[in-house]
């Protein structure tokens, strides 16, 4: 069943406005594309993007050959070097990778090497500058990363807009995508069940919603919808000075980064996030997880106690089943004209601005 034809023509339309679809449509409108972003909520990046850790990773860890490990370092570049110019709120305040065991040795040792792979330099440091880098660290060795910090996320998209609407393009909010039909010449598609618009090319960047509207879009082959696991990370802020002034990361687990030590921009530590999996969205963070916390942060600071900590926020990982991030076009899928983003969890904010570039410039040759 086709939907109703109508006149509302869209060169290029961006669904969701967190970071992600923000500097899409950034990326395009600076190549002289006009976009239009829907976003179903009233305000942008009210999701993932604003429930997360805030770090500019420096891009150590991922595969060779993976996405995250193409857009990662450079998405840490790009951003500094934006935030620099635009006058973003950034603290590059480092990273530590601890070890806690004498197993972990073997693993910061690994963690090196593929840094090196990476080419991110990381120094190893020793128990005696340790203490004088941090003194209330507990550990036996660690890795440095210079590259590492923290960045004002809301003022960062707050300027991916105002570059957005500088270019004539707009973002609509209130404005949730519920079908698409892809199987005609143009890619037509209806917003809040109402009207039915077109648009040359349709980018769907809905995050944790992202599969779901990939199976309601007609045309696209269901099999090649990858399968998303929901990783629900929890944060506990603490209460008191901070007793660090890096970034205290354990050895990372199959999940995530592991529940690290972090610093906001106010200079107060959030310890988290811890990785659960989840099937439904819910933010609440319980009062129940605070003795895992205690356990697992002890490992490197042993003056932690629980009730100088407090349940804060938390934030959901969209992974695929190989950890990376998945962007599908035409090459993937034949149908043109759309492009599905999947999987964008860490390191997906310090890759923003390289997955906007990828994204306008793989799709530039079909508008033109
Ligand atoms: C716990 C946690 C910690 C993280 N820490 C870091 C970190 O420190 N550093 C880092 O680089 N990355 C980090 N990340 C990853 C980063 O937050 C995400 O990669 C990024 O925010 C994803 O942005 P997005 O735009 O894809 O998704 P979102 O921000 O979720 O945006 C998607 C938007 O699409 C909208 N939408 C959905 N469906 C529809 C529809 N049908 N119609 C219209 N609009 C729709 C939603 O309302 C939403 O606003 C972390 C993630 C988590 C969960």
């Amino acid at each position: 069943m086709h939907m109703r034809k109508v006149n509302t023509d869209f060169e290029c339309v961006v669904v969701g406005a967190g970071i992600i679809g923000l500097s899409i449509a950034r990326s395009f409108s600076k190549r002289g594309v006009n976009v239009l972003v829907l976003e179903k909520n009233k305000k942008f990046g009210e999701e993932t993007s604003s429930r997360n850790s805030g770090v500019i990773h420096a891009g150590i860890y991922y595969p060779k050959g993976s996405l995250k490990s193409l857009f990662c370092k450079k998405g840490n570049e790009e951003l500094y070097k934006y935030a620099r110019k635009r006058k973003i709120k950034i603290n590059k305040c480092q990273k530590l990778i601890v070890s806690c065991s004498k197993s972990d040795e073997i693993i910061l040792n690994k963690i090196k090497s593929i840094g090196k792979l990476n080419g991110v330099e990381l120094f190893k440091k020793k128990k005696s500058d340790l203490k004088r880098m941090e003194p209330n660290l507990n550990c036996y060795s660690a890795l440095l990363s210079k590259g590492s910090g923290i960045i004002d996320v809301h003022n960062l998209m707050l300027n991916f807009i105002s570059d957005i609407e500088r270019k004539k393009s707009q973002i609509v909010f209130n404005s949730t995508v519920d079908k698409v039909d892809a199987t005609q010449e143009k890619i037509f598609f209806s917003v809040n069940s109402k009207e039915t618009f077109s648009t040359k090319l349709l980018i769907n960047c809905s995050g944790l919603f992202s599969h779901i509207l990939a199976k309601k879009i007609m045309g696209l082959k269901k099999e090649l919808i990858p399968k998303i696991n929901f990783i629900k990370g929890n944060y506990m802020k603490l209460s008191g000075k901070s007793p660090f002034s890096r970034l205290i990361y354990p050895v990372p687990s199959k999940f995530g980064l592991g529940i690290h030590s972090t610093l906001n921009l106010s200079g107060q530590t959030i310890f988290g996030p811890d990785d659960e999996k989840v099937t439904k969205i819910n933010y609440n963070v319980s009062e129940r997880k605070k003795k895992k916390f205690v356990n697992s942060v002890k490992k490197f600071w042993p003056d932690i106690i629980d009730r100088n900590i407090a349940p804060d926020y938390s934030g959901i990982r969209t992974k695929t089943e190989d950890n990376d991030f998945m962007i599908q076009d035409y090459t993937n899928h034949k149908v043109p004209g759309l492009v599905n983003l999947f999987g964008i969890d860490s390191p997906g904010l310090t890759s923003s601005i390289p997955i906007g570039e990828y994204v306008s410039s793989k799709c530039l040759n079909y508008l033109r």
